[in-house]
């Protein structure tokens, strides 16, 4: 027996071989230990098996037989054949038909054992199964001795990988697990797993892929059971302890120097707004500004709606830091947002000393070699840019402050290289999409959070109704009756990556249209992102003057565009749009004083899916409230939509189902990195696995 099972590639296993093992590694299972910590799908009951005398119609069964005949079976209907299989056990038999699946002729042979799962229904006189789920249990040449593994207890049930089946699988790790040694190594600290009453890892895994016979079958195909619980906490809590970990890394390091707030500082920084602030934006300036006055560099979340004033509070704490003498830098995600906010900003900061720049990848060579001399100088105060801004050869003269509009489209990566460039800054990540909890404390566990919740005060909240294309006309009306009464309009259409090209015509079409039919009396003006960055800024700027009445715009507009005279938003094919989408999108209207429509434009008909979505936005203007709900209709993946979303790679445990555990798994770590002496292996195990473990950035 090697030293190491759990270490082992699974390469040199007994029976996997060169394909399984290349099969298993494309689903990233190198090692023993990998395949062992792989969830089974699903389990059976298969101790609970019906004898065959026994079966009723209407009812889910498992049986266990041996195969009397199979065959194709001609049917009236031309081309149409049915497979048949007839089993048999000690007490009677039974039926399974496959429709069309001919290929089974090569699977079923008579006298093979096989089980079969599935609900029963009489039919030709006689009891029946169609397409149930089967296992051949054993074949001709199988060692009579495994069929337990497969029958007779309650089963794994894995997902097929390749050329590796559930079964083989299921007698794979039975073979492994056979070989567990008596001691595994567990990363998590015994005395946490004592307190929280959790088996052993050994156990654990045991348990996990052969359940005890008394064990509930329910729980089991809800993850639930002790030994899956616990396998999910070490996961999390490993989790949570290198995020821990990271955030005490990132204490140690000390800014060259804090901020001063005096009323000097604090008048000027009233002074520079036209509004007061709601309480909301209050509370979140204020936890900032003491984050910026601490020793260590800020790293915090700013999270709020749409439109609930997170730009104007970063502002403030913009002021706060240029005020001390620091430059700031301003990350947007796209180019139009940068530009917008550098109208914002400038306009904001018109009568202070500041002075503002933009470097954005649209400048030219020689404005932008002066905007850079004059960063590097600290001539320019505070610069809006994009991506340009932590890519290029960007040198501050002393930048204290980086704002981050947008994270999720930000890797942790650039966060760590804007933070290499400047004296270790104080750094404000800002998003509008609303963050459940939950993921919040995964993807953003490094990260204190700050939360407006309220919106400024006169907004009214906007009207969102869904109506079928075919009802075209009555959308239009709705549009014009803004129109005439001195408010401007957006015609949203979907811009899907991967059919770009004919996305985009279709928008120009649709622009087009508008223009010379629908409103002929009105300006209309297309807005994209494969647009010259002039052309995009002059249309921006005639839609902000008011000269554009209605923008026909692909989603460059999610993000940003402010122009509270708007008060109409049609989106066309809204079922494309993920759900935080569509609100992010709706909330480019309802900005001003005048009460806000929003039309999302949908082909009938819905899937299930696509109407539970409508009917969210329709619904509810709480932006938490559709995160939520976008996470139970999406899962965690697609939710942020990249990879580079600082979401881990898990392996067992699901962050919706097991939230409640990821809290846990936080305290526990929490508490128990607060004793250095006795979390020191842990500390040296994360600091060799975690990073690869859970694909993200290491805690270094
Ligand atoms: P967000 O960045 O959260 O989407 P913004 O900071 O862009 O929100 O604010 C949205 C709009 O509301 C802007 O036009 C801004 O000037 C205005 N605004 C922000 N805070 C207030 C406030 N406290 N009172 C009145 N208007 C506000
Ligand atoms: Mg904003």
């Amino acid at each position: 027996m090697p030293v190491d099972l759990l270490s082992q590639p699974l390469q040199f296993v007994k029976g996997v071989g060169p394909r399984r093992s290349a099969d298993l590694e494309r689903v990233g299972l190198l090692t023993v230990e990998d395949l062992l910590l792989r969830f089974p799908l699903r389990y059976e009951n298969r101790a609970g098996l019906t004898p065959m005398a026994a079966l009723r119609p209407g009812h889910t069964a498992t049986v266990v037989g041996e195969v009397l005949s199979s065959g194709i079976r001609p049917t009236r209907r031309p081309g149409f054949r049915l497979f048949e299989v007839v089993v048999r056990d000690a007490s009677g038999a039974v039926r399974a038909v496959f429709p069309n699946q001919s290929f089974l002729k090569d699977v079923f042979h008579a006298q093979q054992q096989v089980v079969l799962y599935g609900p029963l229904e009489y039919r030709s006189g006689g009891l029946q199964f169609t397409n149930p789920e089967y296992e051949i249990v054993r074949g001709d040449g199988d060692d009579p001795d495994d069929a337990h593994v497969h029958t007779g207890r309650i089963v794994p049930i894995y997902e097929k990988v390749g050329s590796v089946t559930p079964r083989m699988q299921r007698s794979l790790v039975h073979q492994l697990l056979a070989q567990l040694p008596d001691e595994v190594m567990d990363p998590v600290p015994a005395a946490v797993r004592q307190g929280l009453s959790l088996p052993t890892r050994r156990d654990a895994i045991l348990h996990t892929h052969f359940p005890p016979a008394d064990t509930s079958v329910d729980d089991l195909n809800a993850f639930r059971t002790e030994a899956q619980r616990r396998l999910i906490f070490e996961e999390f809590f490993l989790f949570q302890a290198g995020l821990v970990l990271r955030k005490r890394r990132h204490a140690d390091v000390r800014k060259t120097r804090a901020v001063q707030v005096d009323d000097r500082i604090r008048e000027a920084a009233r002074k520079a707004l036209p509004f007061k602030l709601t309480p909301g934006q209050k509370v979140a300036l204020r936890e900032i500004v003491t984050d910026m006055q601490r020793p260590e560099p800020m790293h915090r979340l700013l999270q709020g709606d749409v439109g609930a004033g997170k730009t104007v509070v970063a502002l403030l704490a913009a002021l706060v830091a240029m005020e001390n003498g620091f430059q700031v830098a301003f990350m947007a995600p796209t180019e139009i947002l940068a530009d917008q906010h550098y109208m914002t900003i400038r306009r904001l900061l018109e009568h202070t000393r500041f002075r503002v720049a933009s470097l954005t990848g649209s400048l030219t060579a020689a404005r932008k070699r002066a905007a850079l001399a004059e960063i590097a100088s600290g001539t320019t105060n505070l610069v809006v840019g994009t991506h340009a801004l932590v890519e290029g050869a960007v040198e501050f003269r002393d930048l204290g402050l980086v704002v981050i509009d947008e994270q999720h489209r930000f890797g942790v990566m650039q966060r760590a290289t804007l933070r290499g460039k400047g004296q270790q800054p104080d750094v404000l990540v800002m998003t509008a999409t609303p963050i459940p909890r939950t993921l919040a404390l995964t993807a953003f566990g490094d990260l204190d959070v700050s939360v407006i919740r309220d919106l400024p005060p006169g907004r009214q909240p906007i009207r969102t109704v869904a109506r079928p294309e075919s009802r075209r006309d009555e959308i239009y009306q709705l549009v014009r009756k803004e129109l005439e009464q001195g408010r401007q309009a957006y015609v949203v259409y979907p811009l899907v990556e991967e059919s770009e090209k004919v996305d985009l015509r279709a928008a120009t079409e649709m622009a087009e249209t508008l223009q010379t039919e629908v409103f002929p009396d009105y300006r209309v003006a297309l807005l994209h992102g494969k647009m010259k960055a002039d052309d995009k800024e002059q249309v921006m700027a005639g839609f902000a003057r008011g000269d554009v009445h209605v923008l026909a715009a692909t989603t460059v507009v999610e993000v940003g565009v402010d122009v509270a005279n708007a008060t109409i938003m049609v989106v066309e094919h809204a079922e494309r749009f993920g759900l935080s989408q569509l609100h992010q999108l709706r909330g480019r209207v309802g900005r001003g004083a005048h009460a806000s429509t929003c039309v999302l434009v949908y082909q009938a008909p819905l899937t299930e899916q696509g109407q539970a979505r409508i009917t969210t936005l329709t619904d509810t203007n709480d932006g938490f409230v559709i995160a939520e709900r976008d996470l139970d209709i999406r899962g965690p993946g697609d939710f942020f939509g990249t990879r580079q979303s600082g979401l881990p790679t898990l392996r067992v445990g699901d962050l919706v189902r097991d939230h409640v555990m990821m809290e846990e798994a936080r305290r526990e770590a929490v508490n128990w990195l607060d004793d250095p002496a006795r979390s020191k292996p842990l500390v040296e195990f994360l600091s060799a696995n975690w990073a690869q473990r859970f694909g993200l950035v290491g805690i270094g």
